[in-house]
């Protein structure tokens, strides 16, 4: 199985000052990954003229597709296109079709009054020594080169806007079938687990003799993440159906040996995972937020579709929104605190009420960095999940800064009310 290496190019000197950091070249590394090209190297350069051209001369070394990203703007900064140019003896023309389109955005969309400026126009000019990509969400163009004729040297370097939605656009609609069409890749599968609710060494305690039955040609992952590890088995081969047969009797394996703690067996979010759940047993769910301050709420809501299932928010940061909207008693605040289990017990009663859910999740707890007491040091959480009937509570205590307390209650929160809704339809 012969290796396609690949080399990724980030042009520009917001990158080498960290100003900007280099998102692309790890989306893109991921999606040539997955159709099974080896990103052999990621270098990153500024808008310097010989550096630029000295790394494409290097990469072109050993890596048979480049892809390079940024210096493709309307400023005089930007020199990447000029560069290509140049590097593969071409000269710059108007394409028609990109001058259309730049119209197009300058005029019905941006809609910029007056003539266009000199330097949007320039957008239009390529190399008319590569082949076009059509960027639908940008005025720069993608530029295709191919090599082909050139012994031991990279055989195509594309070029892409730097900004990230048009690289991503260009990638998906434009780059990635036309390399697989020319190339021949190796077939590679992956296959996730999603799980919650305990860390990695203890995964890994768990599934070591697993682990150490796997082929070469099967690797596995840890992917950590908020209050969650996922586990990717990635199979490298030829023969498809094998490669897959193969594959998935190893995940059944590793499914089984994770059972316990098992939310997924696809990639997906926490909030698809409980939308879908909602879907299938046709149920709504809202939340009371205090500590999360809604971002339980923008969890569910980031997914399309979520209105099938959610039906509304309760952000109540302040005890009298606590007592007044919800239904917390003054009795309760004063004695036990905001954050308490009776505190969120009533919290979710009202809630079921209010937003006329079937089940709701409340969050009360102290996220830092002041606000801690001896008794109720910050990272103290309580957490409720239930319905009309039935409330079940559960205390976290979390050490972290207060972006990541926030983010590590919302997650167990929403994956408490998961496991009720499970437990109680
Ligand atoms: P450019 O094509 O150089 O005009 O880039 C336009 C914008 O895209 C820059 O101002 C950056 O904010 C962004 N950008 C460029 N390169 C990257 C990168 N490697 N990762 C993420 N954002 C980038
Ligand atoms: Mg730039």
């Amino acid at each position: 199985m012969k290796t396609i290496n690949a080399s990724i190019i980030t042009i520009g000197d917001e990158l080498l000052i960290g100003q900007t950091i280099d998102t692309n070249s790890a989306w893109m590394a991921q999606e040539l990954n997955k159709i099974g090209v080896w990103v052999r190297k990621r270098v990153a350069v500024g808008d310097v003229w010989d550096d630029i051209w000295n790394a494409l001369d290097e990469e072109s070394k050993d890596s048979d597709i480049i892809l390079i990203t940024g210096g493709l703007g309307p400023t005089a900064d930007d020199i990447t296109k000029p560069l290509l140019c140049k590097y593969f003896g071409g000269t710059l023309v108007v394409n028609e079709d990109v001058l259309k389109h730049v119209n197009y955005l300058f005029e019905k969309v941006y809609r910029r009054p007056g003539p266009m400026l000199e330097r949007n126009l320039k957008q239009a000019e390529v190399p008319d020594v590569c082949t076009v990509l059509h960027n639908a969400r940008g005025t720069a163009p993608g530029m295709w080169f191919d090599r082909k004729s050139v012994a031991g040297r990279a055989r195509v370097v594309i070029s892409l806007p730097g900004i990230p939605h048009e690289m991503k656009g260009l990638m998906v609609n434009e780059v990635l079938p036309r390399l697989t069409k020319i190339f021949e890749f190796p077939v590679i599968l992956h296959r996730t687990a999603f799980t919650m609710g305990t860390g990695e060494s203890m995964i890994a305690e768990k599934i070591k003799d697993f682990e150490n039955s796997l082929p070469e040609h099967i690797r596995l992952a840890y992917l950590p993440g908020y209050g969650m590890v996922k586990l990717r088995l990635t199979a490298k081969g030829d023969d498809k159906e094998n490669l897959e047969k193969e594959l998935n009797e190893k995940f059944s394996e590793l499914k089984e040996l994770v059972s316990a703690w098992l939310v997924s067996d696809e990639d997906e979010s926490l909030a698809m995972v409980v939308q879908k759940i909602l879907k299938e047993k046709n149920k709504t769910i809202g939340t009371a937020e205090s500590c999360t301050g809604g971002y339980i709420a923008h969890l569910i809501t980031s997914n399309a579709g979520s209105s099938v299932g959610f039906k509304g928010s309760i952000i109540s940061y302040a005890n009298d929104v606590k007592e007044r909207i919800l239904g917390v008693t003054d009795k309760t605040l004063r004695s036990v605190g905001a954050v308490s289990e009776e505190t969120v017990i009533q919290m979710v009663k009202g809630a079921v009420e209010k937003l006329q859910v079937d089940f709701a999740v409340a969050t009360s707890g102290i996220m830092g960095p002041d606000g801690g007491t001896d008794e109720k040091p910050v990272g103290t959480v309580w957490v409720a999940a239930g319905n009309k009937d039935k409330i079940e509570t559960i205390k976290l205590a979390f050490r972290f800064d207060r972006a990541r307390n926030i983010e590590m209650t919302a997650h167990a929160a929403l994956n408490f009310l998961r496991k009720f809704i499970l437990a109680n339809t």
